[in-house]
């Protein structure tokens, strides 16, 4: 994939003209100026480097066909940043690129993220979550040299760079440029004799180690809120350390379900509760027992609503503030024959009365049997009834002239 950073530094396109690339810098270097957005820190002096290279065309062409490694191979020379400021800026770029492995010139190591499985209750009262984790910590008896001073040379088979580059001719004036990680070093850009390197690091200027974190899970979190370690992830020589990122995974909860501040749960209740009025309780996520009553006389229909107040989740950092929690029910019908006619009859007294049944008068008048129904069976069962009433048809047909002579 062509490199493309320096171009989305300054917010343009790879095909951008020079006039487009020197407005967008003097827009951008306005806003950066260290002057005026002190922590921007080296945004600055990216978009300085970002035009210096774009606005030669020299300089773009080499980037354009090979990237910033190229410009640094290239030896352009002249108006290069210092090297710490290379650092960074390639380090940014690796980093960015997630490939690791390269242990030069990277200014800011990687970050690591853990994901951390908590329950609602945690998010609701909050939580100190102990997370052990293991870390690579620069090794204490080599200060991370990997050797004794001295012992650390410049390798020879990638002049340093970690990496090899090779050309191959793919057509009359066109080379394919090639880079591969130089074996000798392991792409450390430098090599460490068997009898110097540190024999508690064995050369790898690193120790792991193992960490315990404490997390706090705060009042009112919620499902991938980031909690940000800064500089506790893997240390390396020459690099300022990642993040760690704890990300918050919710574990399901059988009751309640979040939408934002909100809880929502699900109660069914029986038809009798719904027309006469029910009380129950439910554990809160806090371990409260809310008692829940509903009157007498205030029917609740299947796939009413209703809320209660401040009984939802904490607001993050205004804990005091609470959501609403929302009860969905759902209305269990008697099972078929639950009652005989007289009782019927009694049920019949007492709820409204039935609409109204007008016969329609005149001859068309047919009457047809209900059976029971499941959605599985539905299409075949539709195909059926009409092959049936086909044959009703034939046969009926007559039937019904029958009836007229
Ligand atoms: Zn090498
Ligand atoms: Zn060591």
């Amino acid at each position: 994939m062509a490199d493309n950073k320096l171009y989305e530094i300054l917010g343009v396109s790879r095909n951008a003209s020079d006039s487009e690339i020197k407005r967008s810098y003097h827009k951008l270097a306005k806003e950066f100026h260290p002057d005026k957005n002190p922590a921007a820190g080296d945004r600055f002096k990216e978009i300085s480097y970002a035009y210096e290279v774009l606005s030669d065309p020299k300089k773009r062409q080499t980037y354009d066909k090979f990237g910033l490694k190229g410009l640094q191979e290239g030896g352009q020379g002249g108006g290069f940043p210092s090297d710490d400021f290379l650092g960074h800026f390639f380090g940014d770029i690796f980093g960015m690129g997630g490939g690791g492995g390269r242990g030069r010139g990277r200014a800011r190591g990687e970050d690591t993220i853990h994901p951390l499985k908590v329950t609602l209750e945690d998010m609701y009262v909050g939580k100190t979550a102990k997370l052990q984790l293991s870390k690579n910590v620069i090794c204490g008896p080599c200060k991370g040299l990997g050797g004794k001073t001295g012992a650390v040379s410049f390798c020879r088979d990638c002049h340093g760079q970690g990496i090899k580059v090779s050309y191959q001719q793919i057509g009359p004036n066109m080379t394919r440029q090639f880079q591969t990680r130089c074996t000798t070093c392991q792409g450390q850009g430098e090599t460490i004799d068997e009898k110097d390197k540190c024999p508690k690091c064995k050369g790898k200027k690193v120790l792991n180690e193992t960490k315990i974190l404490e997390v706090h899970v705060e009042k009112g979190m919620r499902e991938n809120q980031k909690i940000f370690f800064r500089g506790e992830g893997d240390q390396q020589p020459d690099t300022q350390p990642g993040d760690v990122i704890i990300v918050l995974q919710q574990k399901p909860h059988e009751l309640f379900k979040r939408t934002g501040d909100d809880l929502l749960m699900e109660r069914e209740i029986t038809l009798t509760e719904a027309l006469c009025g029910f009380e129950f309780v439910i554990k809160h996520l806090d371990g409260r027992d809310l008692l829940i009553r509903h009157s007498p006389g205030e029917v609740i229909k299947p796939g009413d609503l209703k809320g209660i107040q401040g009984e939802g989740m904490p607001q993050h950092k205004n804990p005091f503030e609470k959501g609403n929690l929302y009860v969905k029910f759902e209305v269990t019908f008697p099972e078929n024959h639950f009652a005989n006619e007289e009782q019927l009859k009694k049920i019949e007294s007492i709820l409204p009365p039935r609409p109204v049944f007008v016969m329609p008068t005149g001859e068309d008048v047919e009457e047809v049997n209900m059976m029971e129904y499941t959605a599985s069976e539905r299409s075949r069962g539709r195909e059926e009834a009409y092959a049936s009433d086909d044959d009703e048809h034939m046969h009926a047909g007559p039937g019904v002239q029958c009836a007229h002579q």
